[in-house]
């Protein structure tokens, strides 16, 4: 079935740094957290899953795709929110989500219309639409985020550090949010903090130093922590 499969893999940087040392996950459809203090790895692998870096071994498939040998195929259907999603301060929510969508191949100007009309009134910025995104708020910025992530409809979304500069109500709001995303597609959210997997995840990795320590439902992992 649909799973992202994720088998040996490791990944050393030029400095001698080993970031992954041969991670293997099976990720079920759903929400998956990945959590592990800074400098774990989580942004290596969050990076190598998005065809942004290649691991040095290993192999990862979403289901029949070949993420690392196939990144074509897999953007078409990849969602990626970086830790800060920069964005333009000129331009606002309704110019740049358009701009974005057209970049995604969505040509039609009613398609596009619909479908950055539906992720603005999902983000809850549709009333914010015409405002400069220079003058968002970091929340605002990071639901943005989310819409651009989601605008072709991806069946892996990548969610890396997103609650790192939000305040608590932000937190809230964004974390809700993420937790309507459907079950059809692997959400992997990576993150040093609990809470945010223990709300919101299905099932979670603990990462550190490169290896993975534990895989597991987060009900059976957080009642051990
Ligand atoms: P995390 O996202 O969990 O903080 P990273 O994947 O960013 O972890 O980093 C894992 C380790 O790899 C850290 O020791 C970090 O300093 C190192 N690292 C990350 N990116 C690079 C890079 N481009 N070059 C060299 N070392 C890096
Ligand atoms: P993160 O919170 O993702 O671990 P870092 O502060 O470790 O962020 O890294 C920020 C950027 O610097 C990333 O693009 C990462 O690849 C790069 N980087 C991190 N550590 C190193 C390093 N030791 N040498 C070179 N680049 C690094």
């Amino acid at each position: 079935s649909f799973h992202l499969s994720i088998r040996h893999v490791s990944k050393t940087y030029a400095n001698g740094v080993q970031a992954l040392n041969n991670v293997s996950l099976d990720i079920p459809p759903g929400m998956f957290g990945l959590l592990g203090p800074n400098g774990a790895g989580k942004s290596t692998l969050m990076r190598t899953l998005a065809t942004l870096q290649e691991p040095d071994e290993g192999e990862i498939f979403l289901g029949n795709i070949d993420v690392v040998n196939q990144k074509e195929e897999l953007r078409k259907t990849l969602g990626y929110l970086p830790q800060e999603f920069g964005v333009y301060p000129k331009a606002s929510a309704e110019e740049l989500l358009d701009h974005f969508a057209v970049m995604k191949g969505i040509m039609n100007r009613t398609v596009r219309r619909e479908v950055t009309e539906n992720l603005l009134k999902q983000t809850n910025l549709w009333d914010k639409r015409k405002q400069k995104l220079g003058g968002y708020s970091g929340g605002m910025r990071q639901r943005f985020g989310v819409a651009v992530a989601l605008l072709n409809n991806p069946r892996l979304l990548i969610v890396d550090e997103p609650t790192a500069g939000l305040d608590p109500a932000e937190r809230v709001r964004f974390l809700n949010l993420l937790s309507e995303l459907g079950e059809n597609s692997v959400v992997i959210l990576s993150t040093h903090i609990v809470e945010d997997v223990s709300e919101l995840c299905t099932n979670m990795a603990i990462i550190n130093k490169g290896q993975i320590l534990l895989e597991a439902q987060t009900s059976e992992a957080v009642a051990a922590l």
